[in-house]
């Protein structure tokens, strides 16, 4: 199986049925932060964000965020978006940290739920781990970093190969990513 193709998709963590998803054994979430749960430029979570929050731990969620970013910007956003732990500088697409780190807060990786927006980093990441998935599409491009820019030419090509091989498959993913301009931010 190619290892960039998503489990599951969604248009954003709003459009996930996060009950149903508990109710069918997973208990656990690993969230990317950028793009996913909030913009760059988003430092402190918003009100739509700490209702989400809160709805995920009511619900018995255990929450993680799995991040390339640095400590600060984690810590900022996770003082008042509880989470049971993060993991920065995670190295994604590397899975090395990502595993010791599950192994190190004992998850059972049939319960955990990875969430994220790029096929090159998260999905590959919980693909190689044996990890389900969700594909969301990215908050904001406009203010991606010069790396994700590239990642974003590289996975063009990803979903071309993808096509070759399932072309409905290819054709839901592009139309959760999107284009450039689709992205009203
Ligand atoms: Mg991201």
């Amino acid at each position: 199986m190619n290892k960039y193709l998503p489990k599951n998709l969604a248009f954003s963590v709003y459009d996930i049925d996060f009950d149903t998803l508990y109710a069918s054994g997973k208990k656990v979430i690993l969230f990317d932060l950028d793009n996913t749960l909030a913009s760059y430029d988003n430092i402190i979570p918003s009100k739509e964000q700490l209702k989400l929050n809160e709805r995920l731990r009511k619900i018995g969620y255990k929450i993680y965020i799995i991040s390339n970013n640095h400590q600060k910007r984690v810590k900022k956003f996770t003082m008042s978006f509880i989470v049971d732990g993060y993991l920065v500088h995670a190295r994604k697409p590397n899975t090395g940290r990502i595993a010791k780190y599950i192994k190190k807060n004992n998850l059972n990786l049939s319960e955990i739920i990875f969430i994220g927006d790029q096929l090159l980093t998260d999905i590959s990441c919980a693909n190689r781990l044996a990890i389900d998935n969700i594909l969301v599409r990215s908050i904001s491009r406009k203010s991606e970093k010069w790396y994700t820019k590239i990642n974003r030419l590289r996975e063009k090509k990803i979903i071309k190969k993808i096509a070759q091989e399932d072309y409905d498959m290819a054709q839901k993913i592009i139309e959760i990513i999107g284009t450039r301009s689709d992205h009203s931010e």
